[in-house]
């Protein structure tokens, strides 16, 4: 190939992306290309804003009420002890859910030897010409992977559950949503990427409504209420 023999203007740097996997200065091959396209912060950021105050308030109007009773009872029943200590049990789980979904990694294809080479034809050909890649749509492999044009890395083989986000502007495995209160991708077979935190996150939510509901109704009903046998 002559793209190979680096004529180009940019010669060296565009011959070291296309050597490809197996060759030397892998880690200079995977410099050469061009960078990730940049993400989406601002509405990642307000997204993620959004999600962890609405956690946050969640917890504390769940919280909240039940230390307040709590706070004004000499005494407290076995069964109210307990009752308090699930609701900052799943206060505590929700919060290590939500840091696991701000900071654990979804199931993103990271660029590799593995993941990148050897490169589709197409995308050698242009990189090495200097030409933009906007014009090049995703290339399938002979072996039906395909080769993310905007990550510049082969998907795996995964039944097609692989997609690039547009926010993200990354290709995440067993990809299920964009989540536009948390900011990230959702993504995971059953509980994995971070798909476990998620689903837990939203368990938590309603366990802790249920959990101080039921508190408060038991606790605030009045201790005459029971029927009363008439005397006399
Ligand atoms: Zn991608
Ligand atoms: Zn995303």
């Amino acid at each position: 190939m002559t793209l190979l023999d680096g004529s180009g203007s940019d010669g060296d740097v565009e011959c070291r992306a296309l050597r490809g996997r197996g060759q030397p200065n892998v880690e200079d091959d995977l410099a050469a290309l061009p960078p990730l396209p940049e993400q989406d912060l601002c509405q990642m950021r307000a997204e993620a804003s959004c999600g962890n105050s609405l956690v946050l308030f969640l917890i504390f109007l769940f919280v909240a009420p039940m230390q307040a009773y709590a706070n004004t009872q000499a005494n407290l029943t076995m069964l109210q002890r307990a009752w308090i200590f699930a609701i900052y049990a799943e206060a505590a789980t929700a919060i290590f859910c939500l840091l696991g979904l701000m900071w654990d990694d979804p199931g993103t294809i990271k660029r590799t030897a593995e993941n990148c080479f050897p490169l589709p034809d197409i995308v050698a050909e242009k990189l090495a010409n200097g030409q933009s890649l906007e014009s090049v749509g995703n290339v399938t492999g002979e072996d039906g992977r395909v080769f993310c044009i905007r990550c510049l890395v082969w998907r795996p083989d995964d039944g097609g559950n692989t997609h690039h986000c547009s926010t993200c502007q990354r290709c995440v495995c067993e990809f299920d949503h964009h989540c536009g209160v948390f900011g990230r991708c959702i993504a995971g077979d059953g509980c994995g990427g971070n798909m476990g935190y998620f689903k837990t996150l939203i368990l938590m939510g309603v366990l802790g409504c249920g959990t101080c509901v039921s508190f408060m109704v038991v606790s605030s009903a009045p201790s005459g209420s029971y029927p009363r046998h008439r005397v006399g």
